[in-house]
């Protein structure tokens, strides 16, 4: 596979940018990255023409895929030609917002920003502000973008700022505990539950190998924040309109949480991101109430138009089946091929999330039968349970190294792009195909 060029674009990269890159988590892959020329359907094809099938996806925007059908594309192109942007209203806000409030169970009203990372800054001061409390709930390894409130590491007894450029009084405000452990989660309510503003967390944890919820755990921390007037924020960010459908990861669960944040999806393929909830709560917004929160860009008209026409898209057609059916026949035949060659290993995802993590040999289970066909689901009746990864230190202690720097290239090497690490999730789109997935089963196979 020749990457001349990707190899020289990324050295005048490197001249002009840190890293060579403008988000840190693309340099991950050594000893460069591809650069993309072109994407088509689910695939990719670099600078140098080398084509790829395509499991990232953009890191989870790209809900259709490469290849935006007619009345997506007809709408950016639109919005784009009659001019860019006016710093006061459009149509298309509204529509896009009418929309989500009809579709999304909690979402009474919505603020579009213009990235998850805005969207959770905002909702977090949201929350302080509504509640004039200080401190945050979060989830070891969960992510909820570049911004000081949740870049943060450790446990809630010492919180230390994971970034350099934090100080350490910001981090104090925010309490990490492990996903799926309601135990801790009580520990903090007792200790501080007069003073947490909300818990934060992702519905999945998303960007730590995929991590489903165990049973009844979303409906204990809504329980929890009730009993102590905190609020709970799900960061949809990620699963905002990839699980459950238009309903999103809320309705899968059917737990109703006061704040959800969006991006990805919402703006189908272009910078965005929004704050919904119940309007008694987002009303505290500027100008409406008094928890300052404005952009320039917010709510793009070109933005707005493809998420719009992104969402009716797959609200007239057969996206969710699509995209979900080859996910779960992905997860199965990754299930099966994880059971004979390597037994200790965990598929993971569901609805068009899939990952394989790399679990450890431990004291696992004899026989892999009765284990969940389609992805992990914490079930406590799978041979699997008691080893399956159920928190960020799970996942940690998974072999990445041997997934980052064995077998990413050698699925590369196949024509596959996976994410660029352990951690991060992979998608399926609209665009994909059935034989795409055949071959990535056979790259898994002589991968793995
Ligand atoms: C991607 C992501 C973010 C950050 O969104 P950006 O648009 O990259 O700022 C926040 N939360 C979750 C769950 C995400 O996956």
């Amino acid at each position: 596979m020749n990457d001349d060029n990707s190899r020289d674009l990324y050295d005048r990269a490197l001249s002009v940018m840190p890293g060579g890159v403008n988000s840190a988590v693309r340099a991950a892959i050594e000893p460069y990255p591809f650069f993309v020329q072109k994407g088509e359907g689910g695939h990719v094809i670099d600078a140098d023409g080398n084509r790829y099938v395509d499991w990232v996806l953009g890191l989870g925007p790209l809900l259709l895929g490469h290849d935006l059908p007619e009345p997506v594309q007809a709408g950016i192109q639109q919005k784009a030609s009659e001019g860019p942007m006016y710093g006061t209203p459009t149509e298309v806000e509204v529509d896009l917002a009418e929309f989500v409030v009809r579709h999304v169970p909690s979402v009474e009203k919505i603020r579009f920003v213009n990235s998850g990372t805005e969207a959770t800054t905002s909702a977090v001061r949201l929350a302080r502000g509504y509640t004039g409390r200080n401190k945050i709930v979060v989830m070891q390894g969960g992510y909820h973008g570049a911004q000081e409130s949740t870049l943060v590491e450790g446990d809630h007894e010492n919180p230390r700022p994971s970034s350099a450029g934090i100080p350490q009084s910001f981090a104090e405000h925010t309490l990490p505990v492990p996903f799926n452990d309601e135990d801790a989660v009580r520990e903090v309510f007792e200790e501080h539950g007069d003073d947490i503003a909300a818990v934060l967390t992702e519905p999945i944890l998303g960007n730590y190998g995929i991590v489903y919820p165990e049973e009844g755990y979303h409906e204990f921390l809504r329980e929890i924040t009730d009993e102590h007037g905190s609020l709970l924020i799900f960061d949809e960010v990620i699963t905002g309109f990839r699980v459950g459908g238009l309903g999103c990861a809320q309705s899968e669960f059917g737990v109703t949480p006061d704040l959800t944040t969006f991006g990805k999806i919402i703006g189908g393929g272009f910078p965005v991101g929004a704050i919904g909830g119940r309007a008694e709560i987002i009303e505290n917004f500027t100008p409406s109430g008094d928890v300052f929160q404005a952009g320039t860009f917010s709510g793009h008209p070109v933005t707005m138009a493809a998420g719009l026409e992104t969402l009716k898209f797959a609200a007239e057609n057969d996206v969710y089946e699509h995209v979900n059916g080859l996910g779960d026949r992905l997860r199965r035949g990754l299930t099966d091929i994880v059971a004979d060659q390597a037994p200790s290993y965990t598929v993971t995802g569901t609805d068009s999330m899939f990952k394989v993590i790399f679990t450890r040999e431990g004291p696992g289970p004899d026989s892999l039968e009765e284990q969940c066909p389609a992805g992990c689901r914490q079930d406590p009746t799978c041979p699997r349970y008691d080893y399956s990864p159920k928190n960020a230190g799970d996942v940690k202690n998974a072999e990445t190294e041997r997934w980052r720097r064995i077998f990413w290239g050698q699925m590369k090497e196949q024509g596959v792009f996976l994410s660029q690490n352990q951690f991060e999730c992979q998608f399926v789109s609209y665009g994909h195909t059935e034989e795409d997935v055949e071959e990535t089963l056979e790259a898994y196979k002589h991968a793995l």
